[in-house]
């Protein structure tokens, strides 16, 4: 088994509904199991400022699926909750699933990048992977509390 974290994100529609949603799709893929979720956050759109704000989480699971698999079954996901892909880099979705980590791979192809690039920009995905895992060494960008601790999350709310 891989342990691995997941970032959730949705801002059209019932936003909220699709990210509770998205855990019990994650707790359905094959030879996988859901460990963890993070608690939900109200956060300001990032990338592209012009849109509703998103409601984010974290999931910890444990997987047999190897890397690429998992990205499959991840935009599978998408997928069936209606994301549509029009080209608008960080644009208004219904679902977003990346992987953020896991646990031995490191690897960048044209279709993955492990561990997710951009972590250490986002508040968004530090604060509830920090629920789950603060003491997280992500290779190559560094301790998840610490790199919480260096970003403004002034903007982030937790939601009940
Ligand atoms: P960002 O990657 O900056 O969060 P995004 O999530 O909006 O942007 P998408 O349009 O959802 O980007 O995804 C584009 C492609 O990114 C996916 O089709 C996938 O092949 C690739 N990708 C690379 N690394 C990852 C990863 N760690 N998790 C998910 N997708 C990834
Ligand atoms: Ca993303
Ligand atoms: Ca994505």
């Amino acid at each position: 088994m891989t342990e691995a974290y997941i970032a959730l994100g949705s801002n059209l529609g019932d936003a909220r509904g699709h990210v509770l949603a998205a855990f019990d799709a994650l707790s359905g893929l094959p030879d996988t199991r859901l460990e963890a979720r993070s608690h939900l956050y109200l956060t300001p759109p990032w990338g592209v400022l012009e849109q509703p704000p998103f409601v984010n989480a974290a999931a910890r699971i444990d997987t047999m699926l190897p890397p690429h698999a998992l990205l499959d079954a991840l935009l599978a996901i998408e997928r069936a909750a209606g994301r549509i892909r029009d080209g608008e880099r960080w644009g208004p979705r219904t679902l977003d699933l990346d992987i953020l980590h896991m646990s031995g791979f490191a690897l960048h192809d044209d279709r993955l990048t492990l561990p997710h690039p951009r972590i250490a920009d986002r508040a968004f995905v530090l604060m509830p992977l920090n629920d789950l895992a603060p003491e997280l060494e992500l290779p190559g960008q560094g301790r998840v509390a610490a790199l919480l601790a260096a970003l403004d999350t002034s903007g982030l709310e937790r939601l009940p």
